[in-house]
């Protein structure tokens, strides 16, 4: 799957209807008077954050949204209807930017939340409204106002709550490939991984949703590689996988830079709980696994789990441990957790 991360689309909220003039003109009835009705207002533009999305890939085909104007009002003093809304369904997790990609409108991070983005314009008055006592037959009417007009940027951060990180290389895609029905590209060499990959993982009847976040390089976090504008994604991440490969030279190094990269980006994505993995393990001998294992550990501070994407080996201790992390940290109120109902008895 290609994970589409931003989208720029062009909204525009509805004209409000004109006024109308018109005189009440009936056989039998003198001085009718003004009967012109109002314009009816605009429709807004919302944008809403709906459930069952995981990606902003429909704002490829539609980029864009006009709300409907008013309908005009009539004479009978038959004001016009409201114009119809549109509204933008994102999934959780999309922020909403100014044109220059900066300034934050909103962020949606709850299923369920709505904000309105454009206001449809107020109707015009009929001129019924203008009448007074010195002026029974007014002859103007205003015309409705006009909506607003903008682009915005719709930027998706994942809420993977698994993020796998690594030096290009290091197996990540492989990883996901082979514990999810994510299919991503995989090769022998730096920056196949251009978009990050979504893929949700079954464990023990329990489910999460695991992102490869690609290949991070040095000065990823200054904006020099590819790197950095994927490392938003991991920001949201509840546990972070943190993948080395065990075919290479110095273990240690690598685990390095990788942390000094998550460090130099902030976010507290330094501070996320890690769970460290030495991988290719089938490609070592029992020797060099010992030795790799025991640099990496030195390196970490703690004993890293061993797998094999390929042999699948470790790979379910390492999907258990994941989990874990998960769970323990949705105690606290996370962003996944659904509202009891409240226990209020039934009263009719
Ligand atoms: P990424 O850049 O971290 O996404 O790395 P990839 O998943 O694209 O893998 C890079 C290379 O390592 C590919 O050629 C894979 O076939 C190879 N690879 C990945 N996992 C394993 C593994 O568990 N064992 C072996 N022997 N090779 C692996
Ligand atoms: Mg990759």
């Amino acid at each position: 799957m290609k994970f589409l991360d931003q989208a720029k689309v062009y909204i525009r909220s509805g004209d409000g209807g004109a006024g109308c003039v018109s005189f009440r003109r009936e056989k039998f009835i003198e001085f009718g008077g003004p009967d012109g009705g109002d314009g009816g207002r605009g429709g807004d533009v919302w944008v809403e954050c709906v459930d069952g999305l995981n990606t902003l890939i429909d704002y490829r085909y539609q980029q864009h949204f006009r709300a409907q104007t008013g309908v005009h009002g009539m004479g009978r003093n038959r004001s016009g209807a409201k114009g119809q809304d549109v509204v933008l369904r994102v999934p959780a997790g999309t922020q909403i930017l100014e044109e220059d990609g900066e300034t934050l409108i909103a962020d949606l991070t709850k299923v369920g939340e709505r904000v309105c983005l454009g206001r449809g314009g107020n109707g015009g008055f009929g001129n019924a409204h203008f009448k007074t006592s010195t002026n029974q037959a007014p002859r103007r009417a205003n015309p409705g106002l006009e909506g607003e007009e903008k682009w915005i940027w719709l930027r998706l951060k994942l809420i993977a709550e698994a993020g796998v990180v690594g030096l290009p290389n290091a197996g990540k895609s492989t990883f996901l490939a082979a514990v999810t029905a994510a299919k991503p590209k995989i090769a022998d060499y730096p920056f196949t991984t251009l978009h990050p990959n979504l893929g949700v993982v079954r464990v023990d009847s329990h489910e999460f949703v695991m992102a490869d976040i690609p290949g991070l390089i040095e000065g990823a976090s200054e904006g020099v590689g590819l790197g950095h504008r994927f490392l938003g994604h991991v920001e949201r991440c509840r546990v972070l996988l943190h993948l080395v490969d065990g075919t290479q030279e110095d273990v240690a190094e690598a685990y390095g830079v990788v942390r000094e990269e998550l460090a130099a980006y902030g976010g507290g994505l330094d501070e996320k709980p890690e769970i460290v993995a030495l991988t290719k393990i089938d490609s070592l001998s029992e020797e060099l696994r010992a030795e790799k294992l025991a640099a990496l550990g030195a390196a970490c501070g703690r004993r890293p789990l061993a797998i094999s994407a390929l042999s699948r080996e470790g790979v379910e201790q390492a999907l258990r441990a994941l989990w874990r992390t998960i769970d323990g940290s949705r105690e606290g109120g996370g962003m996944n957790t659904v509202p009891a109902p409240e226990d209020e008895p039934w009263r009719p």
